[in-house]
């Protein structure tokens, strides 16, 4: 009998700001981020490639903020500190997602990033606001907020 299709496994480890208990999140788990200690929403700060951007990106019930980077780009580590903090500030709100387009061309096609860092809002992996270029963490939040439908 043929082996079923690995599941998508990949975790991260992410420690709950609000009582520090260490929780592991699926890049392609459902709904919101939920601390499994408190309850708390954790801040989503994970990865995606070509391969599993679908299950990662497109199916996100959460909308996600997609940062498109490469190792070699030097605004691109600019504005990694702003998209840190965006998980952090918008826990339960938002996910965020990074792709290293040198390594997922295809996703680098679909989004047209011909130019990095480029940072879009997706829902549904459709785009609903675009940000390219260089942006220090400050105004990179308020692009973010601005985005965003409204805290409930
Ligand atoms: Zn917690």
């Amino acid at each position: 009998m043929a082996q079923a299709p690995q599941q998508d496994t990949r975790a991260d480890l992410v420690t709950c700001p609000h009582c520090g208990k260490r929780n592991r999140l699926r890049a392609a788990a459902a709904g919101l981020a939920r601390c499994g200690s408190c309850r708390g929403m954790l801040p989503w700060l994970t990865d995606a490639t070509d391969d599993d951007f679908d299950a990662v990106v497109v199916q996100s019930s959460l909308p996600v903020l997609l940062d498109l980077w490469a190792p070699w780009c030097g605004p691109c580590r600019m504005v990694a500190p702003g998209v840190e903090r965006a998980a952090l500030e918008f826990a339960g709100r938002l996910k965020v997602v990074k792709v290293n387009v040198d390594d997922s061309p295809e996703t680098a096609m679909r989004y047209r990033a011909q130019s990095i860092p480029l940072l879009l809002m997706l829902k549904g992996g459709e785009v609903t606001a675009r940000q390219l270029g260089a942006i220090p963490p400050g105004p990179l939040l308020q692009w973010v907020e601005s985005a965003l439908p409204p805290a409930k």
